[in-house]
């Protein structure tokens, strides 16, 4: 259902993003993809994903810190593809820290990122959306967008700032065919989880199986792992026509954290 739009994912070198932006151009979509990572492996994946889906695939190594080159990033795929249809903000990075340590440079790099990437992508990509009046923005926000934890701070503030920015930006588009919405996933399995299991299984002398139920997924009922297969339909979903009066909500997909 996305043959002939364009959708732009943020930070989609690496798990949660690169599921989206395969799903897009499964579903027919051009994509943008953008993130960091080994130059010869981001061609690998964006010529192999243009190859699998007949789609035109295009990178961009924006660093979405910085607001000249999230202009950039967003001009050069209005220019060539003519139009962002679907906006992706997905990139995302962690610190954990107690507040009065927390590094001042690591706060402003988390809520530069996680949330003001977010709101500059939007600003550049509404006008675009309202001349054709469809649009759809989805922000990957997270189970931190409702709860907290302690020691992540800036991630906390940020992944709530998502939902409020969300929220007022769905209002004041609300007329013009666009939603906006976020996703708020519980744990998932990506390759920056994955990596963090043989060393606590040293660390704590547990086995797998102990570290994934009992330290990972300790706040997640149903001890299971979300997947980027199922953000990535989740995503789809809310590109579709039928989705169109799901607008300023936080779709949670977390294995019920937010519920206990
Ligand atoms: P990941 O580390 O696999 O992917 C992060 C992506 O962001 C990568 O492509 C990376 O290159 C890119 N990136 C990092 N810094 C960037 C910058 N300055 N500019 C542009 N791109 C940059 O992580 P993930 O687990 O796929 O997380 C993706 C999103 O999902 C994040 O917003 C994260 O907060 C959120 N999330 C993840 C989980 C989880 O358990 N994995 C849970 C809830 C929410």
């Amino acid at each position: 259902h996305l043959a002939g739009k364009t959708a732009l994912v943020t930070g989609s070198t690496s798990g949660i993003g690169l599921g989206i932006a395969r799903a897009f151009a499964a579903a027919g979509a051009n994509v943008v993809l953008n993130g960091f990572g080994d130059a010869p492996a981001i061609e690998t994946l964006r010529a192999g994903i243009a190859a699998e889906h007949g789609v035109e695939v295009r990178y961009s190594a924006a660093d979405l810190t910085r607001v000249d080159e999230i202009e950039t990033m967003v001009a050069d795929a209005v220019e060539a593809f003519g139009a962002v249809d679907v906006l992706v903000n997905n990139a995302g990075i962690q610190h954990v820290a107690p507040v009065h340590e927390f590094p001042t440079d690591k706060w402003d790099l988390v809520i530069a990122l996680n949330l003001s990437a977010a709101f500059h992508a939007m600003r550049l990509v509404i006008p675009g959306m309202k001349a054709k009046r469809w649009g759809r923005i989805i922000s990957t926000a997270s189970a931190h967008a409702l709860v907290a934890s302690p020691y992540k701070a800036a991630y906390v503030a940020a992944k709530h700032g998502i939902a409020g920015l969300t929220k007022t930006v769905a209002l004041e588009v609300a007329e013009s065919g666009i939603t906006v919405n976020a996703i708020s996933p519980g744990y998932v399995w990506t390759p920056l989880v994955e990596k963090q299991i043989p060393a606590t299984m040293k660390a704590r002398g547990m086995t797998e199986e102990q570290v994934k139920r009992d330290v990972l997924l300790a706040a997640q009922p149903t001890r299971q792992f979300v997947t980027v297969e199922e953000i990535a339909g989740l995503a789809l979903y809310l590109t579709t026509d039928g989705a169109r009066n799901i607008t300023g909500a936080l779709q949670v997909i977390d294995g019920g954290w937010t519920a206990a």
